[in-house]
């Protein structure tokens, strides 16, 4: 409980941001705390460990920030799962839908097998198409999935349902 009230106290709400009617959830002032940072940390590790995780797959960019920590004190191997054309090895792609167009990820092909656990971390999960296509990637590689794991849901978009029963936790459930 006093966790989850550290981290609600330190994302702020951007207004119109990126655009009009949107609001957009900041955690850079959670970055910024090292407090905040560290226990959000260790409640991100302490799922990857109960759901058995082998491997962690940050989603670019603000998941790379919170997954590699997370690696690192779990002593597993961070992914990286980046936007299409970022990543200079040979890769799987995936294409989900936006609200408008499509958008595509990459994971490097020879960072995921079969035998590896992987958890998927991100900050926010608002529709759920760039988690759902994250997990289409690990699948696809031949891996299992461990889990999705976000700092904050967005409750009044369906991100849950589209993971289907894929979603691990999130520090701060729905928001
Ligand atoms: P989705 O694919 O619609 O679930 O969007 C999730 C992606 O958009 C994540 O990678 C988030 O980092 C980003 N995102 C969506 N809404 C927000 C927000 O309010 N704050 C920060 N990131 C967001």
């Amino acid at each position: 409980p006093e966790v989850r009230e550290l981290l609600l106290s330190r994302i702020t709400d951007v207004h119109d941001y990126p655009k009009p009617g949107v609001v957009f959830k900041d955690i850079t002032p959670l970055l910024a705390d090292p407090l905040a940072f560290g226990a959000l940390t260790d409640t991100l590790v302490e799922l990857a460990g109960r759901y058995g995780a082998t491997k962690i797959v940050g989603l670019e960019a603000r998941g790379f920030i919170l997954a590699a920590p997370v690696a690192v004190k779990a002593g597993i191997g961070f992914i990286p799962v980046r936007k299409a054309g970022k990543l200079p090895g040979a890769t799987l792609a995936q294409a989900y839908e936006l609200e408008y167009g499509t958008a595509e990820i990459e994971v490097h092909a020879e960072d995921l097998s079969a035998g590896d656990r992987v958890m998927v971390i991100d900050d926010v999960l608002a529709t759920g198409g760039t988690a759902e296509a994250s997990l289409e990637l690990i699948r696809r590689a031949g891996a299992e999935v461990a889990g999705v794991a976000v700092l904050m849901e967005l409750s009044f978009l369906p991100g849950r349902e589209k993971l289907a029963g894929a979603l691990a936790g999130s520090p701060l459930d729905a928001l």
